[in-house]
């Protein structure tokens, strides 16, 4: 089995697959803070590439509710729950080391503990590439089981005596937990296919099935820790998330030719989406890229994480944690860096709160930002902080230099004269 670098683990990992990685590869930022589960991202994949018949229960993209919700049910919870047993197994922990923590090669710090590819070697699962199960007809039944569900106890909900909502942690909480293909580094679905049907394309690394070489064997469904493949009955082979690639390619006549982001990312409500390509280096990790806002928001400012880093496929999708949700269960979710993550985006930095303007301002992908700074608007003391802030415009361009938005922190208002009760 090669060891290859896990950059999100912050050490080499054994991967059990010929290791090759693209020329850029597809990534997104979620904001979990400002979604609204409007489900429009849902609908938008929905109606555009599972509406046919077989692909009834397929949602590529879904919105749970965490802590108790989850698309297949408790598909995340079963999965920790199995890499536990196979801890204990080994008499290991399922620990961070951070005492390199910061450093390029290890931004988190250094996990010491199996991922799903490890695991599979010392847990009841030997002969499997990855640890993992082939969810139920029943855990496949509800895509927003649990959805605005919060925790605390039965006695407070009925009684509408909930523990207090007050920063900088929740006593009863939840969160909207936005979900599709992460079209990952070290791909679990690909390692897992006995037919090799599943490939990573070298032009944008996104991970597709070639159906005509799918036989359905489900074991890529098994091997995927986050449960993106999904088997359709009536074709008899699996599905997953190709990352709507006709508009990364610049297909679609909107953009005209340019590329452009998938349907979920494009049609986001709330604003919480940025999607975009990262150029990939001669190691296969991210190469240097200041102004690239993904790799800013990522690399720069860390206030974006993977999802479950320590599964150890890499996922290329990262999450801004929601700022009000006990740290233990960010920690579990999106790692150790899920503290400094939270800090930065409770007292934002000037480009950070600039680049966060960038969402959703254009359906072409941005490649590039600049900021043109502004004059001071405001100042506020936050958790006894001095905060100032600026109305900077930022101005993203699109693959070929061409300006495609431009938008200033402080929203313009426009008055309207007043000529009739109803002037529109
Ligand atoms: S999220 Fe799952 S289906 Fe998608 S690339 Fe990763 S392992 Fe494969
Ligand atoms: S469209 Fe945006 S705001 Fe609405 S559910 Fe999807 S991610 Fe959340």
């Amino acid at each position: 089995m090669p060891d290859v670098y896990n950059w999100q683990l912050g050490r080499k990992m054994q991967y059990p697959h010929r290791e090759a990685h693209p020329r850029s590869q597809f990534a997104f930022v979620f904001n979990t803070n400002r979604c609204i589960a409007c489900q429009t991202c849902t609908m938008a994949c929905k109606s555009t590439w599972t509406f046919s018949k077989g692909q009834e229960y397929m949602w590529w993209n879904n919105v749970e509710t965490k802590p108790y919700g989850g698309y297949p049910q408790s598909w995340d919870v079963k999965l920790l729950a199995m890499l536990d047993a196979a801890h204990a197994k080994a008499g290991r922990e399922p620990a961070w080391g951070e005492a390199k923590a910061g450093s390029a090669a290890t931004p988190y710090g250094t996990y010491d503990g199996l991922t799903i590819f490890e695991a599979a070697r010392t847990a009841d699962q030997r002969g499997e590439v990855a640890v993992g199960y082939e969810p139920t007809d029943e855990e496949w039944r509800f895509p927003n089981f649990y959805e605005d569900s919060a925790t605390g106890s039965r006695d407070q909900r009925a009684s509408h005596n909930l523990a207090p909502a007050t920063l900088p942690e929740h006593a009863t909480w939840f969160f909207y937990m936005q979900r599709l293909c992460n079209h990952c580094t070290y791909p679990a679905c690909l390692a897992a296919c006995p037919r090799g049907a599943i490939y990573k394309r070298p032009e944008d690394g996104i991970v597709l099935i070639d159906q005509s070489r799918c036989r359905g064997y489900r074991k890529c469904v098994a091997g995927c820790p986050y449960k993106k493949p999904m088997f359709r009955s009536t074709t008899r082979v699996s599905e997953k998330c190709i990352a709507c690639y006709p508009r990364i390619e610049g297909q679609d006549p909107l953009t005209a030719g340019k590329p452009m982001e998938t349907r979920c990312m494009s049609a986001c409500v709330g604003k919480i989406r940025l999607q975009g390509l990262v150029r990939i280096g001669e190691d296969g990790g991210w190469a240097e890229d200041r102004s690239n806002p993904l790799y800013f928001l990522v690399k720069v400012e860390k206030v974006a994480l993977p999802l479950y880093p320590q599964f150890g496929t890499e996922p290329n999708g990262y999450y801004i944690p929601p700022r009000w949700v006990p740290r233990a269960y960010l920690r579990q979710m999106f790692g150790p860096g899920a503290d400094a993550a939270v800090e930065r985006y409770t007292h934002p930095s000037r480009e950070l709160l600039a680049v966060l303007q960038l969402f959703r301002a254009s359906q072409t992908i941005v490649y590039r930002y600049e900021i043109v700074e502004g004059k001071k608007v405001f100042e506020a003391t936050i958790d006894g902080r001095k905060w100032e802030m600026f109305d900077d415009t930022v101005i993203g361009f699109d693959k070929d230099g061409k300006e495609v938005a431009r938008v200033a922190v402080e929203e313009p208002k426009f008055e309207r004269p007043a000529k009739h009760y109803n002037s529109i």
